[in-house]
């Protein structure tokens, strides 16, 4: 038995990029973890180093599918994450953000446990303000290769706020920027991998378009500060709340630190920008830190350098 401040936790999409790493942080402050996945995009490798432990438990289940389960606190972070990968099967995307976020608050209200939904900055589309604060609406469009995904998360977002007017549910929304750092997947087409990847092997940059949009990077131990201080804070503060690194970045500008903190003889070269893709995106975190005292601490260079030798381990091998 556990004692009275363990707590039993599940985190859906636990063995992905940001869930392994929630993982590891909720088993070292003493809690039992209940990592469920169906591996579409995590790996076993993520978790590997878990599965001895015995505060750790694994299932292999797909959340568009109902499951009875008991926990205190459910972070529910199923979902493909990165355009290659969400639009890859975009309604099956679909289906995990809305029936699967339906199945994981039917969880938690049978066990009145604490819910926390992992959204985007998605949400928020290609904003007209800027940076977004979460009172903006955003502009979203609603067919598009990218709505899948986007749509998706803003029905869940629905869905949580609806389980907490009708059944009183505690819940916790966050809206989460661009996020880096080891275990993210080598292959998923985001730019910091692409790019990393891309630099070591001494092949070319993708810039895609001209290069002049930016996006802001926050390094992923400061996101899952972020996630676990939000969880703890009173019940009151709801969300839906940013949680990102201010400090924006054109792709241009990622692409030559990139290849000058891994000295790759690389260059740039220029692709056709996907569509629908933001031109701008960049937190307003002011929420964050006057409702749980959160800001990042890792700069993006800091950053990479934790994270390149990460892919040096995967493409050098
Ligand atoms: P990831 O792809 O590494 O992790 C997602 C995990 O969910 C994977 O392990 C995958 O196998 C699992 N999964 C997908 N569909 C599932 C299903 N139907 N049932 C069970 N498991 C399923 O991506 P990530 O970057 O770790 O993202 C985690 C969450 O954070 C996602 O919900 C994503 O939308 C959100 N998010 C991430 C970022 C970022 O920059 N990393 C930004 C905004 C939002
Ligand atoms: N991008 C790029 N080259 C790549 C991958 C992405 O120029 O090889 C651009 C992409 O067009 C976008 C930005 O980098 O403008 C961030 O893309 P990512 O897919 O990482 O995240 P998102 O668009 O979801 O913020």
């Amino acid at each position: 038995m556990g004692s009275y401040s363990t707590k039993r936790i599940l985190v859906t999409g636990g063995a992905g990029f940001l869930g392994s790493h929630l993982c590891d942080r909720l088993i070292a402050k003493g809690h039992d973890v209940i990592c469920l996945d169906n591996f579409f995009t995590g790996t076993k490798a993520n978790i590997a180093h878990l599965l001895d432990n015995s505060r750790f438990e694994l299932i292999r289940h797909d959340i568009v599918l109902p499951l009875r389960i008991e926990a205190d606190e459910i972070y529910n972070l199923a979902c493909p994450a990165s355009p290659i990968h969400y639009q890859h099967n975009p309604i099956a995307t679909v289906k995990t953000s809305v029936f699967g976020t339906l199945n994981m608050l039917g969880a938690a209200k049978r066990s009145r446990a604490r819910f926390f939904q992992a959204s985007t900055s998605e949400v928020y589309g290609d904003p007209s303000m800027h940076p977004q604060k979460e009172t903006y609406w955003g502009n979203v469009n609603p067919i598009g290769l990218r709505s899948c995904y986007d749509e998706g998360k803003r029905v869940a977002e629905t869905l949580c706020f609806d389980y907490l007017r009708t059944h009183k549910m505690k819940i916790k929304v966050v809206r989460i920027f661009n996020t880096y750092g080891p275990r993210m997947h080598s292959q998923d087409g985001r730019v910091v991998s692409n790019f990393i990847v891309q630099a070591l092997k001494e092949e070319p940059l993708t810039v895609y378009g001209d290069g002049k949009q930016t996006r802001s990077f926050c390094y992923v131990d400061d996101l899952i500060d972020g996630f676990i201080k939000f969880m703890d804070s009173d019940d009151s503060f709801t969300g839906p709340v940013n949680l990102g690194n201010p400090g924006e970045f054109t792709i241009l500008e990622l692409a030559e630190r990139i290849i000058r903190l891994t000295s790759s003889k690389s260059k740039i070269i220029y692709k056709p920008l996907p569509s629908d893709d933001p031109m701008q995106r960049c937190p307003d975190i002011s929420l964050a830190k006057k409702g749980f005292n959160w800001e990042p601490q890792v700069e993006l260079e800091e950053g990479l350098k934790k994270t390149i030798p990460y892919f040096k381990g995967i493409v050098c091998k």
